[in-house]
């Protein structure tokens, strides 16, 4: 016979607890990082982690967000081999996605603010061979971006606070929309490249990943020309003129 009364009054207790006020949240800063090589964020809480990124060439730009040590609800972190990319969400459908699509999980990134304090905004970028999404809290960063093309793709996660500039820094946010003085930098390599389109087990890259002979490919990925090339990847007959 089941103890009916045991079951719910377990069910009684756990609700219970999920209710009851969680202890404070510690805040922890998330350093935001920029590979001029591969244009590529990196992002992480941990000091060590972000001076030994700046020895090897990455730069630090400010802190893009404050996030909760912890929260019911993960942001994910998936890679994306032979593009070196790194993509995150808290939607475990998109996650089930990218993995299907051949994407790696690599576990929990960090946590999103269940109280919903400051909104994450994301941005994708169509062109770029690699870090092809822009997370901010900055509502200026996100237009500007999307003036230039970027697609805004909404909510990303919640933090417990807004990015914020840190004298630390090893250069100015690039966000600020004006402060260029008109003189249009366009500095360091172009973030936008040629991009062709590769499946992991094809010889070939094709010039659109509609291309025909990719009908029944599972997984298409970009690559820029000069990253197909040398993987050793020849032009596609088909599409490629
Ligand atoms: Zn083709």
């Amino acid at each position: 016979m089941h103890k009916g009364t045991g079951w719910l009054a377990a069910v009684v207790a756990l609700v219970t607890a999920m209710a009851a006020p969680a202890t404070a949240l510690a805040a922890q800063d998330m350093y935001r990082l920029y590979n001029p090589n591969s244009g590529e964020h990196f992002y992480t809480a941990n000091v060590a982690e972000r001076d030994s990124l700046r020895r090897v060439g990455w730069r630090y730009e400010q802190v893009g967000w404050v996030a909760p040590d912890h929260s019911a609800t993960p942001v994910y972190r998936l890679y994306k081999p032979n593009a070196g990319d790194h993509h995150y969400t808290m939607n475990s459908n998109e996650k089930d996605m990218l993995v299907n699509a051949g994407w790696r999980f690599e576990g929990i990134g960090w946590y999103s603010d269940d109280a919903h304090s400051v909104t994450m905004f994301r941005q994708y970028n169509p062109n770029a061979r690699s870090g092809s999404h822009n997370y901010t809290t900055n509502g200026s960063e996100r237009d500007w971006l999307v003036s230039l093309g970027w697609r805004d793709e909404g909510l990303a996660w919640y933090a417990l606070g807004p990015g914020r500039a840190d004298p630390n820094a090893d250069k100015p946010a690039p966000s600020n929309p004006g402060t260029d003085g008109g003189s249009s930098s366009q500095g360091g390599g172009s973030t936008v490249t040629n991009v062709v389109y590769y499946t992991p087990n094809g010889g070939c890259y094709h010039k659109t990943a509609s291309c025909r002979t990719l009908r029944r490919s599972k997984t298409i990925l970009p690559a820029s020309l000069t990253d197909a090339q040398q993987m050793g990847l020849k032009p596609c007959k088909e599409c490629w003129h």
